[in-house]
């Protein structure tokens, strides 16, 4: 059930994944233009040698003239990202650069993380802040069958799956070794959702950012826990019944040991903790990521660290 990872590019191997649009890894550009196969006029071909190809805006969906526009975008994200989104949506785009809590990642003080006493994750990290415009674009992907989304917001977590790594290479004293050459996890897993919610939206946004990170980074990804139903709406609850009602909603898939105890075994980890990095969508009060790391922790027959990445903050 293990794919080797030498390849460098792994097949998803759970039900309910579905193949996942990966761009080509050497592309330049993640959405290229359509083009005519008929044969140009002479003119068609001065107008394009002239003009700039345009091509539509992934957020807003205007048109605009691909161009390399580096200026202002995170470390870490490729340039074909950068030139699949227009300069106005580029330069609205809620990034979180700057971190005030370490634990949590959160842009803002943060009281929830003094609040909450033995988190079982080690720290989370987001890559925007849930804006209403981040909302929207979510939602397009999650209940509006934009599946086409998803390469566009996976790659979106590599600034702050680059900067976390960073920061746990330089606790290692690994940042000497040419950066990126010595993976600082050993296995990306997922938040998962209900059978349920599976059955109603087809997918797993959670397991579909995990496997399309995993893919770039080139590391593993697989899916170890099970979620045991939904809980209710959350708005309007108070941050301690939402932690409350996020115990013990997961417990660990039947094949979590099983796998926790291969990578172990074959990984030059054997001299610190396994460790996870747990993808979820949305980073609210952390209730989530902390009940997950717990039922990891608890199915694991070896020591792990476990830490979060998401794709926004609420
Ligand atoms: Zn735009
Ligand atoms: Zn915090």
């Amino acid at each position: 059930m293990f794919n080797d990872h030498s390849s460098g590019r792994l097949q998803p191997l759970v039900s309910g994944t579905g193949p996942l649009a990966e761009p080509p890894q050497d592309s330049t550009r993640l959405y290229p233009a359509k083009r005519s196969r008929a044969p140009f006029r002479w003119y068609e071909q001065m107008l394009e040698l002239l003009s700039p190809e345009r091509v539509p805006c992934f957020i807003c969906l205007q048109r605009f003239a691909a161009r390399s526009q580096q200026h202002g975008i995170p470390e870490g994200l490729p340039s074909s990202w950068a030139n699949g989104i227009c300069r106005s949506c580029s330069g609205t785009m809620p990034w979180i650069r700057k971190i005030k809590c370490f634990v949590c990642g959160r842009p803002e003080v943060c009281g929830d993380c003094c609040r909450r006493t033995g988190a079982s994750f080690i720290r989370s990290r987001s890559a925007v802040s849930y804006t209403p415009e981040m909302r929207g674009l979510l939602a397009r992907y999650k209940y509006r069958g934009e599946e086409r989304l998803l390469p566009w917001l996976a790659v979106m977590l590599l600034p702050a799956f680059t900067a976390l790594s960073d920061e746990l290479s330089l606790g290692d004293g690994l940042h000497s070794v040419r950066r990126g050459s010595v993976p600082v996890f050993d296995l990306i897993t997922s938040v998962p959702v209900s059978a349920e919610r599976l059955q109603e939206r087809g997918f797993n946004q959670a397991e579909r950012l995990a496997a399309s990170l995993s893919v770039r980074v080139g590391l593993v990804s697989r899916p170890l826990l099970i979620r045991n139903g939904e809980r209710g709406k959350m708005s309007g609850k108070s941050r301690r019944d939402r932690l409350r009602s996020a115990a013990d909603l997961f417990s660990p898939a039947p094949e979590a040991s099983g796998i926790l105890s291969i990578i172990a075994s074959r990984s030059e980890a054997n001299r610190r903790p396994l460790r996870l990095l747990l993808i979820d969508d949305i980073y609210t009060t952390g209730g989530t990521l902390d009940s997950c790391a717990r039922a990891l922790q608890l199915a694991s027959p070896v020591p792990v660290d476990i830490f979060g990445l998401t794709w926004a903050r609420a």
